[in-house]
This record gives structure tokens, sequence and C-alpha cells, in this order.
């Protein structure tokens, strides 16, 4: 009868996007739990400066341990926690521990220059993102040149309010970062003006240098129009040889990817670089 069968009725007519939805609501619930419960972790990669091989800093990314499900990518519960307004006590916790990782770094006699960490256009509209980030820096009496914001386009089509908060979290010497370019709407010249002091091509393009002309044509374009614009270059996903002679031929400023580095636990960061420890303190790869 109908009572028995209930359930698996109810599944089999389910369309598929109402059954998307009740996952959603299930990931948030367990969102919401693993912000205060400690199941996010953060993980570094380096960024490497291209002409030196000197450590610039190191980018933090979330990760999510889910107690019955395992390990949740960033893609899938960013934009959740962005729904759900989570993101804000997540972003704090992120702001806060990278912090103090980099504080934790310099008591076992380790400089890294600088922690990049990734905020949300919500972050830019729900808080004061600029009083948050110096809270976090002076909880660890870190200067403001101690950690960079990587937003995204969304972040700066959010309006005025949304440019004014970066403009003031650039003023008070923080430095900002437009992520992932290239794979938007804003074309280099629309850059001018904005409160952007560093600009990464995104991967999809660093991965076709190998490939083609085109893909070389673009990552030499947007090179050239930022060095004009007078804004550094990072190069993001460079996996291999090809891509990074051919950035640093072209003049790009800072490189990261998994050919110098993986994202990787704090701890295991720590090993990196007590390997490429130099005399003088600072952190360098042969380049
Ligand atoms: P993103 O900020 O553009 O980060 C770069 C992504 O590329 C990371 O993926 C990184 O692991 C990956 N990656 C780096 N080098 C290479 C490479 O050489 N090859 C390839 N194939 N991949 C590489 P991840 O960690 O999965 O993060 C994905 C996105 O999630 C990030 O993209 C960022 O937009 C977002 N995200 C991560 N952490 C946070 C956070 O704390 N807050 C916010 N708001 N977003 C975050
Ligand atoms: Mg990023
Ligand atoms: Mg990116
Ligand atoms: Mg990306």
């Amino acid at each position: 009868d109908a009572k028995q069968h209930g359930k698996n009725t109810y599944r089999f007519f389910c369309p598929d996007a109402a059954l998307a939805s009740l996952k959603q609501l299930e990931l948030r619930d367990d969102l919401h739990r693993a912000i205060y419960q400690k199941q996010l972790r953060l993980v570094y990669q380096p960024q490497v400066d291209a002409r030196s091989g000197r450590l610039a800093g190191c980018e933090a990314l979330v990760r999510w341990k889910h107690p019955e499900k395992g390990w949740i990518p960033p893609n899938v519960f960013i934009p959740i926690a962005e729904q759900a307004g989570l993101i804000v006590p997540l972003g704090r916790w992120v702001m806060l521990e990278a912090c103090r990782q980099i504080t934790l770094w310099q008591s076992m006699g380790y400089e890294v220059p600088r922690v990049s960490v990734n905020v949300s256009f919500v972050q830019l509209l729900r808080e004061d993102l600029h009083q948050v980030l110096l809270s976090c820096l002076a909880a660890n009496q870190l200067g403001p040149d101690r950690i960079s914001v990587e937003v995204t386009e969304s972040c700066i089509m959010q309006g005025v309010d949304a440019i004014d908060q970066l403009k003031r979290i650039q003023k008070s010497g923080i430095r900002v970062a437009l992520d992932d370019f290239g794979t938007g709407y804003s074309s280099l010249s629309a850059l001018k003006g904005l409160p952007i002091d560093e600009l990464k091509i995104d991967r999809s393009f660093i991965s076709e240098i190998a490939e083609g002309d085109d893909a070389r044509a673009i990552v030499a374009a947007i090179i050239a129009m930022a060095q004009r614009l007078g804004v550094e270059v990072v190069a993001e996903g460079v996996e291999n040889e090809v891509e990074l002679n051919y950035l640093r031929e072209r003049g790009a400023d800072i490189i990261q990817g998994y050919f110098f580095g993986r994202p990787v636990p704090g701890s295991e960061f720590t090993g990196w670089l007590a390997d490429t420890a130099s005399h003088a303190g600072e952190h360098a790869v042969a380049i």
C-alpha cells in the first residue's frame, strides 16, 4: 500500500532539482556545524617570485572534512555558504587562521612574507571587511602588508559600496588581488581606477600555453597591459616548465601552481619552508 511504499514512491517522483536542493539544505546545516566544530582546515600553496625564485607568499585555501561524506571541495560548499550567509563567519575564521599561521611560522623562525585569502562578494556587502581584516592582523601583531585579499569580478560588480570597501582595504596597506582574471567580462581598460594591486591570470589560459599561439598571445597581452597599469601579475595553475619559461620570458611577476607546490596543510608547508631556507632567513627555489 501507499504507506508502505511511500518513501520509495516519493524518491521515484522527486525531480532532480528538488532532490538537489534537499541535499543543499542538509549540507547547509552540516556546514553550520562544521564552522563551529572545527571541521575546517586551511591549506597553503606557495607563490614564488618569477625573477628570483624567492617565496613571495602563499595562498590560503579552505578545506572541509565532513564527518560522513569526507572531503567536500570548496567549489561545492562556498556557494552554499554564500547563500546561507555562513560565508561571513567562515570567512572570519579563514582570515584569523591565516594570520595565526603566519605568526606561528614566524615563531619557528620562518619568514613567510604574505598570506592571501579569498573573500566573497557577500563579505564585502554584509560586514565591514576592512575592520575585520585589521582586527585579525592586530590580534597577531602583524602589519597590513602581511595579508592580501583575493576578490573575483563578481565583487567589483556589486556597485560603489563594495568598491569603497576595497578602496579602504587597499588604503590601509592591505593588498587587493583580482582572482581568475580573464574568465569574466571586464576588460583590462575597465581596471583603470579600480583598487587592484595584483591580477591573477586564470589557470585556463596558463594550461593552454603549451598548446598554441592564441593562449600565448592572450597571456602576453594581459601581462603587457598590467605592467602599463602598474599592476603586478600572478600566474595561477602553473604546472610545468614550458608554462613557467614562457611566463618568465613575458615578465610575469609571481608564479603559483603545482610546479612549485600543491596546497598543503600548515605543518607540511613548514617542511617546504625548512627545505627552501637560505642564510638570510628567506626562502627560495632554484629557478
Ligand atoms: P582560486 O582562489 O582560484 O584557487 C585556485 C584553485 O586552483 C585552488 O583550488 C587550487 O588548489 C587550484 N590549483 C592551484 N594550482 C593548481 C595547478 O597547478 N593545477 C590545477 N589543476 N589546480 C591548481 P581549490 O582549493 O579547490 O579552490 C577552488 C576555489 O574555491 C578557489 O579558487 C576559490 O575561489 C574558492 N575558495 C577556496 N578557499 C576559499 C575561502 O577561504 N574563501 C572563499 N570565499 N573562497 C575560497
Ligand atoms: Mg584565489
Ligand atoms: Mg584563482
Ligand atoms: Mg580559479
